[in-house]
């Protein structure tokens, strides 16, 4: 038996508050599944948490779970990237963090407006770097010899992160890199935490457990922004946790419905569930210690959220066993890349 704290989790989708396509429940028994306790829910809901009226539809759901969900603002509304949301309004309100996540603010104005005011006002800025996210989204990472799909250079990602390094170097704004994929970004990120430059950033199991060099183009179940990418990009964000760089492992969780997912890799929805697979899959794979994973799913996330505003309580403790089987995922939505995956624990009980 394996006893461990509960996981924080620092991207989720939760999609509610909705119209009534995503149970807030699943989301409730996912991350109890998983192992979470404490989710901090991406504000790109099919109803957007771009206004205070919306953020309460969300916490009205939120506050019937017996999972603690931390709420994010958009930065702009409805992600458009065009009129910054009120923050003051947000961070009168508890919520201290913002974010397009699923876009990122690309307008170069408008970002310097925003991480001034943002760290004027001693709130965070949690990007999702995706330089053509408004234009021309892509599909996969290179190589990619399918002329039907759009590349997803590395570029796309480390464009932004690099002008918003300078944004932070100019206005000290604290600022966190979302499911960063690319050894060029851990390099960006390492130079700027030399710097001691406020910066945090985050990597998602699927992009430190696979690479692209046998990804099925015939299954959508493997489009995902940001996309997995080769075994170098993989490797670096490894030793991107082991030295400190990446200081969180986040399941950047994203239900979608099947019929979105069981299509062609063009046509399908970008986004992988992760709640109930991230802690089974990273232990099975042994690719770090309990130790190192608790560093990354407890300890780091914790401290991120604290220092942006958040209170996190204290954890209670799931009970873990030896197995051997497959992984299922249990909750409704299980576009998972994990599935039927060989798993060597599995969750037994929790004890508060
Ligand atoms: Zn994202």
């Amino acid at each position: 038996m394996i006893k461990v704290e509960s996981f924080i989790d620092l991207h989720t989708h939760t999609r509610y508050p909705d119209n009534n396509n995503f149970p807030a429940a699943d989301i409730e028994f996912a991350a109890i599944n998983g192992g979470y306790r404490d989710i901090l829910a991406m504000p790109n809901s099919e109803i957007v948490i771009d206004n205070i009226e919306n953020l309460n539809k969300a916490r009205t759901m939120d506050n019937k779970l017996n999972i603690n969900v931390h709420r994010v603002g958009a930065l702009t509304k409805n992600l458009e990237g065009k009129e910054l949301v009120n923050y003051k309004e947000f961070i009168e309100n508890g919520v201290f963090i913002f974010s397009d996540d699923g876009k990122s603010l690309i307008d170069n104005n408008l970002a310097e407006e925003a991480f001034k005011l943002l760290s004027s006002l001693n709130a965070a800025i949690f990007q999702h770097c995706e330089s053509s996210c408004h234009s021309e989204p892509g599909d996969i990472a290179a190589p990619n010899d399918d002329e039907t799909l759009i590349t997803i250079d590395e570029a796309e990602e480390s464009e932004v992160l690099l002008r918003d390094i300078e944004l932070v170097a100019k206005y000290g704004t604290r600022y966190h890199a979302q499911h960063i994929s690319s050894k060029k970004c851990v390099d960006l990120i390492k130079e700027a935490k030399e710097n001691n430059l406020p910066i945090t950033s985050e990597v998602t199991p699927h992009h430190i457990l696979e690479n692209n060099e046998n990804l099925d183009t015939t299954n959508g179940l493997f489009k995902m922004y940001p996309p997995i990418r080769t075994e170098e990009d993989r490797l670096s964000l490894i030793d991107g946790l082991l030295s400190n760089v990446i200081d969180a492992i986040a399941t950047d969780h994203a239900p979608h419905p099947e019929n979105t997912k069981t299509v062609d890799f063009k046509s399908a929805a970008r986004g992988v569930v992760g709640l109930e697979s991230a802690f089974p899959m990273l232990y099975s794979s042994g690719i770090l210690s309990l130790e190192e994973i608790k560093r990354f799913m407890i300890e780091n996330p914790r401290k991120i959220l604290s220092e942006a505003g958040y209170e996190v309580e204290k954890s209670q403790i799931n009970i873990w066993q030896p197995c051997n089987k497959e992984f299922t995922t249990k909750s409704k939505f299980n576009n998972s890349i994990f599935e039927k995956r060989n798993t060597k624990i599995e969750k037994v009980s929790q004890n508060v």
